[in-house]
């Protein structure tokens, strides 16, 4: 997954991608509403955050530029007044969400997931981590050459943790999103799922790739 970034604050810049890049996605950064325009229409990226005040071109005029020009890029656009405006104004252009500064990085890092997983679940068949494959057309999954047989709710928890691969994921995210409801705090319902989980695809494998980091959740990489 590759993400342009066009920001002219460059502290804001440099702890965006940072912070991208820590979380292994691979990341551009441009200074003003040019290079933006450089990068967003002669790269390929799955990902534009567009701030909105920006030297030479202003973010607003930018996407809606890059939209004219059939650029269907999603772009997360980020504004400094909560206004409502502001916000109708980046829609109305354009952008597919925003975000006000300042905000915690966490926050950010959901909606650029968010808007990621809306592309990867209309173009994306298959989930890979290491030898690692699901086929979420098919649910078949492969471990290097074993195929390995899943519960539908194994699954579901499974392709949860690979969509967002390299990310902790709560336990309040796996019941909502994977069980949908909310558990009471007490249940080891997840838990032990998430025991099954790894006793078929980690179990006899020398690297493991379902991780539990205490009092906060779980973690699947490579
Ligand atoms: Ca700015």
């Amino acid at each position: 997954m590759r993400i342009l970034v066009i920001e002219d604050e460059k502290k804001i810049a440099s702890f965006i991608k940072r912070g991208l890049r820590e979380v292994g996605y691979s990341v551009d950064v441009a200074y003003d509403g040019e290079e933006g325009h450089f990068l967003a229409t002669t790269s390929d990226y799955d990902l534009i955050v567009l701030d909105l005040m920006l030297p030479k071109i202003d973010g607003v005029t930018l996407c809606k530029k890059l939209r004219n020009e059939k650029v269907i890029t999603p772009i997360l656009m980020l504004t400094v007044k909560d206004s409502i405006k502001d916000k109708v104004t980046g829609l109305d252009a354009g952008a597919n969400d925003y975000l006000t500064k300042p905000f915690a990085f966490e926050e950010f890092l959901a909606r650029v997931r968010a808007l990621l997983r809306r592309i990867e679940s209309k173009q994306v068949s298959k989930l890979k981590i290491d030898d690692l494959e699901i086929d979420l057309l098919n649910h078949k999954v492969i471990r290097g050459s074993k195929e390995i047989e899943l519960t539908a709710k194994e699954f579901a928890l499974l392709e949860f943790l690979m969509r967002n691969e390299g990310v902790i994921v709560t336990r309040t995210m796996l019941s909502e999103h994977v069980w949908d409801i909310n558990f009471d705090t007490y249940t080891n319902i997840i838990d032990v799922y998430i025991n099954y989980l790894r006793n078929k695809i980690d179990k006899g494998f020398e690297k493991k790739l379902l991780h539990t980091i205490r009092g906060r959740g779980y973690i699947i990489k490579a």
